[in-house]
């Protein structure tokens, strides 16, 4: 053990790790692209996107630049009664790439804050309005964020359960698959039809933490529009679908029915730094337009539109923006669709499937496919051993790279998939 990660595991508690844990982290000491470099020697290939955040590479010279340069003009300001130019241009591009619909943005500081935001904004613009409507309903397997309001409308399970007293009641509809979506809408409708539903969240076309579940465009526009009817705030979480994960700069771009609000953050800076957004539809931003100072959105961050950050995410946008970027995304999917064509019938598989740069496996197994599942840890090592870093969750490998990875080296992850699966 090197004396870093001696004092690591003397000083730090790291996320989603057990104390207990036997497994030294891994010291990064730079990184270049795909690549992370460790203390060791090693160059592992980033296969996650360093929790799906890095969409153009690690220590990308045009973000950085921008970093350095806005650090050494504004590194921070109040951002109650002051505003700067980073922050008014940031809210300018995003407007431009977001649905035509949407009309403010609200900053916070990652992908929890931002669904905090949007459940509050959706509650208080019935509030604002005098209307009794409290029901949420979200579906099932969703994540958003580790919060307590993102929790109480996310998944019951290990993660949440110590916390289950202090979550808020939410209505669960059943994941939509190819066979059950008529029962699924007849239990949305159900919910929808008592009148008293705030809001409906969900993660357009993905469910990312439950495992890449992909499910179909025409049946959540089939809910969407059945919620517009009822006159229910719909909130887009595109966290981790934003920027291009599917394959379009949001998914919400592969549907008819436009969102009420929408929530941003883990793409939005390149994966640089942490900043989260929250946008919304005219409709709602109406609701606070009022001289009532009790009608007041009183929420904010001690960090909100951090000034560097925004520099960075006004840098990863010009990148994302442009041309490369998109034949990049265009690259990998076509990849991904290729590799998924080739070993779907491997008999290890259960499932191949991708949509954009997200490319997801089911591998058969006998255990319930839970994130404890035991394969886990096994297929997190074989790969580490082969210096690609993939984070499987539970039976499920999946690959989600930055965009700047090359047919070469996605090729390796393939091989090494390959591999594991003939062994
Ligand atoms: C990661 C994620 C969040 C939470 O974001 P953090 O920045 O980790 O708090 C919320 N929603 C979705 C869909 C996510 O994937």
């Amino acid at each position: 053990m090197t004396n870093l990660s001696e004092i690591d595991k003397k000083n730090i508690w790291h996320p989603f790790t057990s104390l207990a844990s036997e497994d030294n982290p891994i010291v990064v000491t730079s990184a270049s692209g795909v690549y992370l470099h460790t203390e060791d020697g090693r160059k592992i290939i980033d296969g996650v996107s360093s929790w799906w955040v890095n969409i153009h590479g690690h220590a990308n010279a045009h973000i950085a630049k921008a970093i350095s340069r806005q650090a050494m003009e504004l590194e921070h300001v109040i951002f109650a009664g002051f505003t700067h130019r980073p922050a008014i241009t940031l809210s300018e591009n995003l407007l431009s790439i977001l649905p035509s619909n949407q009309r403010k943005i609200f900053f916070s500081d990652n992908g929890s804050t931002a669904v905090e935001v949007a459940l509050k904004m959706a509650f208080q613009y019935w509030y604002n309005q005098g209307v009794n409507k409290k029901k949420v309903i979200a579906i099932q397997g969703a994540y958003h964020g580790d919060t307590f309001g993102s929790m109480s409308v996310g998944e019951r399970g290990i993660f949440t359960d110590p916390f289950a007293p202090y979550l808020f009641e939410t209505a669960f509809i059943d994941f939509p698959a190819d066979d059950n979506e008529d029962h699924v809408f007849s239990q949305f409708k159900t919910v929808a039809d008592t009148g008293e539903v705030a809001a409906f969240i969900y993660e357009p076309l993905v469910q990312g933490a439950a495992g890449m579940r992909i499910y179909s465009a025409k049946f959540l526009d089939r809910l969407l529009a059945y919620a517009a009817d009822k006159d229910i705030v719909c909130i887009a979480d595109e966290v981790f679908t934003g920027f291009g994960r599917t394959g379009k700069i949001f998914a919400s771009d592969y549907l008819s029915k436009k969102p009420d609000i929408i929530c941003v953050s883990k793409g939005i800076t390149g994966g640089a730094l942490p900043l989260g957004a929250t946008a919304c539809a005219e409709k709602i931003a109406a609701a606070f337009l009022t001289q009532d100072a009790t009608k007041t959105f009183f929420h904010g961050h001690s960090y909100t539109a951090n000034p560097i950050a925004c520099a960075a995410a006004n840098a990863s946008f010009e990148l994302l923006t442009s041309e490369e970027c998109r034949t990049n995304i265009a690259r990998i999917s076509s990849q991904h669709q290729y590799f998924v064509k080739k070993i779907r019938s491997h008999t290890r598989i259960k499932t191949a499937r991708s949509l954009g740069s997200i490319l997801s496996i089911e591998l058969k197994t006998d255990e319930s496919t839970s994130y404890l599942n035991s394969s886990r840890k096994k297929i997190y090592h074989y790969f580490l051993d082969r210096n690609i870093l993939l984070r499987p969750l539970g039976n499920i490998i999946y690959v989600l790279p930055p965009y700047i990875i090359t047919t070469e080296q996605l090729d390796e992850v393939y091989m090494a998939i390959e591999d594991f699966l003939g062994q």
